[in-house]
């Protein structure tokens, strides 16, 4: 019994019911159970990816760097930072600064982020070479002066790429210091999402709580509407963001879409009158801080945690959560951005019965039609792997989609696709409540 009873622990609640019946008939019981296999990962994930038990990570040296002559200064000693290791090598026609970037922990996905500041004593060109450990480059390179941190660029000049998978190109520097990064890094920091739906005027309409804690102590913050005492009553839209650091696009998606739900015109009003947001816009804030490449600070993609919540920021939130599937409340649709390399929905399965079913599929085509410079396309899911959309599905009986945004779209592009995908995502609750009511 024993041997079994750590057997079910290690499968979903589906195949355990399978099994079960299975055991109490007798016989077949490992040859029976092994025909319904649990998740253990997509095509991209490194294996075990859904052991989520803690793991040793690499932790950054902070530190600034100099070298070369003229001097030039490298630094990590900020918030988002990832550098392992910098030097000047020499060459034959130009000598290359070498950026050596490790991930938090190995194996892991192909996002290797990258954030340092450079400068020198003196205004010259540099060729900066990205050396990655285990991984080839994915983010093109942007910059913003530490002076402007809003206004960041795409690197102009072309990238030149290795079969090893660095790249290398031209950048001139000088005293004034400059960031260089996979993805802008603001705004990034707990604090600044404390004070976001205040300093964009939502302040008297949202509630900021702290519903846990990060393994580093970093605050898992919940942006909420303020009349909680009216939410029986209303529809519930759950949003989740950035439980994986690099994707920033997903991010500011999400930011998007919710200052277009905040809006202030009649379609707005209409929809916050009708139903209540409950987001968590920062899910992995010690991997944001840390400039990690996936995962937390025990080594553990969070989207991988949503079946045995081994780790503080997802338990928070399903601890936050959780009460409302008591029955008195009526979650609608929950969301969970992110970024890959391209833009597609991930839905469940049609076939699947959800709480307004195949909301997905019916929301799919206004998104796609608002944003066909976009080229979107919707791929749907199986709801049996650990993830939030499925943890949504599995306790709220209700739709969930994985939103996913290309890695680099501009930031216009970034901003219509959130309020397009918001007005029309309104529209349609709405839409469906007049519905429920005839
Ligand atoms: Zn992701």
């Amino acid at each position: 019994m024993k041997l079994y009873s750590r057997f079910f622990s290690s499968i979903t609640s589906h195949n355990r019911q399978v099994c079960l019946l299975i055991v109490l008939s007798g016989g077949l019981f490992l040859y029976s159970c092994s025909t319904t296999e649990p998740f253990s990962g997509y095509s991209y994930d490194p294996p075990d990816v859904t052991d989520t038990q803690d793991k040793e990570i690499l932790y950054q040296n902070k530190r600034v760097i100099g070298f070369g002559q003229p001097r030039i200064w490298i630094s990590n000693e900020f918030s988002g930072a990832r550098v392992s290791d910098a030097w000047l090598a020499s060459g034959v026609v130009q000598d290359t600064v070498v950026i050596r970037i490790k991930p938090e922990n190995a194996p892991i996905n192909n996002s290797p982020w990258y954030a340092f500041q450079i400068w020198s004593d003196q205004a010259h060109e540099v060729l900066i070479r990205l050396s990655y450990e285990g991984a080839r480059h994915r983010y093109i390179p942007k910059f913003a002066s530490i002076s402007d941190p809003t206004n960041w660029n795409l690197l102009q000049d072309s990238i030149s790429y290795s079969v090893d998978g660095s790249v290398h190109f031209n950048v001139q520097i000088g005293a004034d210091k400059q960031w260089i990064a996979a993805h802008p890094i603001h705004p990034n920091s707990v604090e600044a999402l404390q004070e976001y739906p205040e300093s964009h005027g939502f302040g008297s309409e949202i509630l900021v709580d702290t519903i846990g804690y990060s393994h580093n102590n970093r605050p898992i913050l919940q942006w909420q509407s303020q009349d909680a005492a009216e939410i029986e009553k209303e529809g519930l839209l759950l949003l989740f963001s950035r439980q994986h650091p690099p994707e920033v696009s997903g991010y500011r998606s999400f930011l998007y879409f919710f200052n277009r739900l905040m809006g202030t015109d009649e379609l707005a009003q209409a929809f916050r009158s009708n139903f209540h947001i409950v987001a968590y816009p920062m899910m992995n804030p010690d991997g944001v801080e840390q400039g990690h490449w996936r995962h937390n600070s025990k080594g553990i993609d969070l989207n991988r945690d949503w079946e045995f919540f081994r780790q503080p920021e997802t338990r928070s939130v399903r601890d936050a959560l959780s009460p409302l599937a008591d029955g008195r409340y009526n979650v609608v649709y929950g969301i969970d951005f992110h970024s890959t390399n391209e833009n597609v929905f991930y839905p469940i399965n049609e076939e699947v019965i959800t709480g307004i079913d195949n909301f997905t599929q019916r929301w799919f085509p206004y998104v796609a039609e608002a944003n066909p410079e976009l080229n979107f396309r919707s791929e749907e899911f199986e709801p049996n792997s650990p993830i939030a959309k499925n943890w949504v599905y599995k306790t709220f009986g209700t739709d969930a989609l994985t939103f996913e945004v290309a890695d680099e779209l501009s930031e216009e592009a970034i901003q219509s696709l959130g309020r397009s995908a918001a007005e029309s995502l309104m529209k349609l609750l709405l839409e469906e409540l007049v519905a429920a009511e005839q």
